[in-house]
């Protein structure tokens, strides 16, 4: 008897459809997949609807591109918040991190990714004409780039700081990633260092 015929068919194919979320490979799928089935049926029934009502309702906001369940996100509709500091993120997951940290009042600006010739990823295929466009209507202040302290998340700052102070040479722009650990995701940064990356930013 092969191999193929003791595989449950269902089992095939979630794992093959876990490996279409990006950098989840085999190991990866087989680890939720394989997890997921030692909960209770009931259990697996609400991760599950969970995730299916996470994936129909999110996206990202009108303005910013952080996830959102409505047309702008909480952080847009709140009156409160400075729209004059703009902090640039990678990811809605980035912009959370700095949240933990309840210090800063200003807003954010999801890029949805970081630029990677490697793998294909432009400045083009980020929300980088978006930021401009918004610096330029908030009539920014500061721009404080947040992108993550590894190799591209660094050569994404160099190039949106050069960009920004050829188009706004008033505009005071700042990087945070002193102090934070080189190959470090701002996502799994502790908050002390990220706290005080943010307050000797440069
Ligand atoms: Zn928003």
């Amino acid at each position: 008897m092969a191999f193929s015929d003791v595989f449950p068919e269902p089992l095939r194919e979630a794992l093959e459809k876990v490996t279409k979320i990006p950098t989840y490979g085999e190991r990866g799928a087989g680890r939720l997949v394989y997890n997921l089935l030692k909960l209770s049926p009931s259990e697996r029934r609400e991760v599950v609807e969970a995730l299916l009502r996470a994936a129909e309702v999110l996206k990202p906001c009108s303005e910013c591109y952080l996830l959102t369940e409505g047309d702008l996100c909480r952080i847009c509709a709140d009156p409160k918040r400075n729209r004059r500091f703009l902090c640039v993120v990678e990811e809605s997951q980035d912009a959370y991190a700095v949240e933990r940290l309840e210090r800063y009042r200003g807003v954010y600006h999801v890029l949805q990714g970081r630029i990677a010739p490697l793998e294909g990823v432009s400045p083009q295929d980020l929300t980088i004409d978006r930021l401009l466009e918004r610096v330029d209507r908030y009539r920014a202040r500061e721009v404080i780039v947040a992108t993550n302290p590894n190799a591209e998340g660094e050569a994404t700052a160099n190039y949106l700081i050069k960009l920004l102070k050829e188009r706004f040479p008033k505009l005071k722009v700042s990087r945070i990633s002193y102090g934070l650990q080189f190959g470090s995701v701002l996502e799994f940064v502790d908050e002390v260092s990220l706290e005080k990356s943010f307050e000797n930013r440069k």
